[in-house]
């Protein structure tokens, strides 16, 4: 009888992956300024996303080697390339690239603008994800504009001819954030996370130099971060814990009914970019889980 009911799993089991790979894998890249930008806007949504079993990958667009009060340059580069390699073990997620421009000196030039291009294309990326082109630090702003430029630009063949074009535009998504000019962000897809917080959490302790270092000293705050690694890590919660926005719980409303949504505590969301691929809001709801 023991032996049935393993032969009855078994082929369960083989059913599952049929059926997963009758669905093609949906593939998700996320661009960030910075080495930790990706983790702190998607991270969650990303862990998410992989265990649902997407291909996703993060990319920042500068080394970070401006990101510290007593580092710099090439040793801070490789401290936080190696952060960026934990944090996407510890998420789970497919790969982490960091792409080689100084930090605090992005431009969006046509250089970078081909490293952009050149990303998307070897992910095949289906959704691609940015910050918008408004915020309140330059090397976000020109990730935001980067990303933008590559809209479109990754199915035109004679552009960067050496990596192949994509046959379709993928649809592009931005994080939210808190700008209000020149429009206040739309949440069009959002993303309860309360269920995968402590992975992201586990991703973000992972980067030492920001969570623990670099951040708090921006604020005037080092004195304040406990020295206990279990310790630092539930005030780092706490720390990245904040309020859900009007529109995101109204969001939340919407797509998870009043009193679930009530409950959420962490959410992530994103809105649609018009100059990519645009599927209805119905199709957008279908490809991030719940
Ligand atoms: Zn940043």
């Amino acid at each position: 009888m023991k032996h049935v009911l393993f032969s009855a799993a078994l082929s369960l089991a083989a059913a599952f992956s049929a059926a997963a790979q009758a669905q093609p894998q949906l593939r998700v890249i996320a661009f960030g300024a910075h080495p930790d930008d990706c983790d702190l806007k998607f991270g969650g949504t990303a862990a998410k996303l992989a265990r649902a079993g997407a291909a996703v990958k993060f990319v920042s667009v500068t080394t970070g080697d401006a990101g510290h009060q007593e580092m710099g340059g090439g040793a801070l580069a490789r401290r936080r390339y190696a952060e960026t390699q934990e944090s996407a073990r510890r998420l789970g997620i497919g790969a982490y690239e960091v792409l080689n421009n100084h930090d605090g000196e992005l431009l969006p030039t046509l250089e970078v603008r081909r490293q952009v291009i050149r990303a998307i294309r070897e992910w095949k990326a289906d959704i691609v994800i940015s910050p918008r082109p408004n915020d309140y630090h330059p090397d976000h702003r020109y990730t935001g504009v980067l990303v933008q430029d590559a809209a479109y630009m990754v199915v035109v063949p004679n552009i960067v001819p050496e990596a192949p074009a994509l046959r379709r535009n993928p649809v592009f998504l931005y994080y939210d954030d808190n700008f209000q000019k020149p429009a206040p962000f739309r949440p069009d897809v959002v993303v309860a996370i309360d269920d995968v917080w402590d992975v992201k959490v586990n991703a973000l302790d992972a980067q030492v130099s920001q969570m623990y270092e670099w951040l708090p000293w921006v604020d005037g705050d080092l004195d304040k971060v406990p020295k206990d690694p279990a310790e630092r890590k539930q005030w780092l919660s706490r720390l990245r814990t904040g309020r859900i926005s009007p529109a995101i719980r109204a969001a939340l409303e919407k797509r998870y009914g009043a009193e679930p949504a009530a409950k959420v505590q962490h959410a992530e969301a994103f809105e649609l970019c018009e100059y990519g691929r645009r599927p209805s809001l119905e199709e957008l709801d279908k490809m991030f889980p719940k």
